[in-house]
């Protein structure tokens, strides 16, 4: 009946699934890792690899508890004690596997109480447009433990007994049908929804939205844990900056222009927000539907910009995401403006033509923000000062930008111990859920907090399926 049979089963080897094979092999199991892509790495290894520490437990706890639980309540207060207990490990353990790490950043939200403990982390290292320092070192260990890793492997369904326990997986190899049984458990650790449409057009409120990320990230996470009676937690909730989509790529690029000569205007030619919004917390912004007209005035937008701008650097940022061994973007922009990518006019009046704006709309944007520039005061939407740099001479250039995804945050709910949850609240056994798919963060997202999460709730649902137990070692920290 089985053709194969493993202590764990994870799915997905992405970040958190890379880690949670690696304790589990640790704690003496005998582990499988499948991987629907023909490489590992997932989203994982195209991100900048910052990961979520803590430096004190009592503050950090706070800080985690004010970003996730901030507007409403989702997550049980054990599951963010767990959180805080590891991020406060985070660092600790990628030290005592022989990594290095360097501090680059800190907390998103400073009027959170605990702010000051949070640190983003990055591993040291070089990025290269195959590999970046994080995925490096993960996949590392994996190899060194020669932990048994399938690629090109579509899980199909989860192997459900009569108890409702997950004891196995069908999955596809080689146009091959193989039964796997996971005598200890299995961890989905699939990523997001990022490339479902139909997932996307159910759960979020804007549409379309873009990937900057891995086309392995389907959603496939989501459907497996339905199936074996999941409850769902965060599913409208996504981490997103603005980017672009060319139709001949599949990922969109994260455009982040090196001067700041540029300001975003929506479907009407008016600036709508401060183009100096955290980066992740675009949804919050672009979503706004008008029920007068009928549409996402803000999907797609406009970066309206001039020479300073353009001349100045490339305006994606190509060392991050799917696209960035794929497409080498112009020093100057040049080569993207001869794609049509970019859009340009001697005058605003002539640009707003080219983008079916009204002119007189655009001329006005323009000349109130240039008038902030000269007060140094943007009193309409409040971006910072010093980033107030005033679009002077044409020509003039614009480009059209979409919500592009770092991630989804949705998928199983999960306790303390990375277990999937059923709505009743009882728990599936045999069944984890880690890293971006069901991630703890909902409305508001802290960065570096999903790679820090893979790596916490991935030793956590790896411990436990290998011991069948998890008790944080780091209760005293
Ligand atoms: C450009 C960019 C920059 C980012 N920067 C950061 C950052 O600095 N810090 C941070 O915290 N977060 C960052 N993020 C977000 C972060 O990278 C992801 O949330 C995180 O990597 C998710 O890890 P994961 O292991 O859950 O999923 P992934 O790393 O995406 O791995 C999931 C894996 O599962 C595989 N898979 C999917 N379905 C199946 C199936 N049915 N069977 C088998 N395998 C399957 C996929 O192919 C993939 O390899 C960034 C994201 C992007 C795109």
């Amino acid at each position: 009946m089985w053709d194969k049979k493993v202590d764990v089963l994870v799915i997905g080897y992405g970040g958190a699934g890379a880690v949670a094979a690696i304790t589990s092999h640790d704690e003496g199991a005998d582990v499988l890792i499948v991987e629907k892509m023909g490489v590992g790495g997932g989203n994982t290894n195209v991100s900048l690899g910052g990961f979520l520490c803590l430096t004190d437990l009592k503050e950090g706890r706070k800080y985690l508890e004010g970003v996730i639980s901030c507007v409403y309540d989702t997550v049980d207060q054990d599951v963010i004690d767990t959180f805080a207990k590891e991020c406060c490990y985070n660092r600790q353990w990628v030290e005592e596997l022989g990594g290095k790490t360097h501090s680059y950043g800190g907390a998103a939200y400073g009027d959170i109480p605990g702010a000051s403990v949070v640190e983003k982390r990055l591993i040291t290292g070089e990025n290269t447009k195959k590999t970046n320092s994080f995925w490096a070192f993960l996949k590392d260990l994996v190899e060194k433990r020669r932990i048994d890793t399938w690629f090109n492997v579509q899980t199909e369904s989860l192997v459900i007994n009569k108890q409702k326990e997950v004891i196995g997986a069908e999955v596809t190899s080689e146009g091959k049908k193989v039964r796997i049984k996971a005598e200890k458990g299995i961890i989905l650790a699939c990523g997001g929804f990022e490339y479902n449409e139909n997932m996307k057009k159910n759960y979020l409120k804007g549409y379309p939205y873009y990937s900057l990320g891995s086309p392995g990230n389907t959603g496939d996470g989501v459907g497996l844990a339905i199936s074996a009676g999941a409850d769902l937690w965060h599913m409208s909730s996504v981490s997103t900056p603005l980017g672009f989509k060319a139709s001949e790529h599949d990922a969109a690029f994260f455009i982040r222009p090196s001067a700041y000569s540029y300001i975003y205007v929506d479907q009407t030619g008016k600036r709508f927000a401060s183009e100096f919004t955290d980066i992740h917390a675009y949804n919050n912004i672009v979503d706004f539907f008008d029920v007068g007209g009928l549409v996402f005035p803000r999907i797609p937008c406009f970066m309206i910009f001039d020479e300073k701008t353009k001349s100045k650097g490339p305006l994606a940022i190509s060392a991050l995401g799917y696209n960035r061994d794929l497409y080498q973007w112009s020093k100057d922009n040049s080569m993207e403006l001869e794609k049509g990518w970019i859009v340009s006019d001697d005058t605003i009046a002539g640009l707003a033509k080219k983008l079916d704006l009204k002119s007189d709309v655009l001329q006005e944007t323009v000349k109130k923000y240039n008038t902030a520039c000269g007060l140094g005061n943007d009193i309409e939407h409040a971006r910072p000062s010093d980033k107030l740099v005033s679009l002077e001479n044409g020509p003039y250039y614009a480009m059209k930008l979409s919500p592009t995804l770092l991630n989804t945050q949705g998928g199983p709910k999960r306790d303390s111990f990375s277990r999937v949850i059923r709505p009743d609240g009882s728990y599936i056994k045999g069944l984890y859920s880690i890293g971006e798919l069901g991630s703890v963060f909902g409305l508001l997202y802290q960065g570096g907090g999903n790679l820090g999460e893979c790596m916490a709730f991935g030793r956590i649902a790896g411990k436990h399926a290998a011991l069948e137990k998890y008790i944080t070692d780091q209760a005293d920290l």
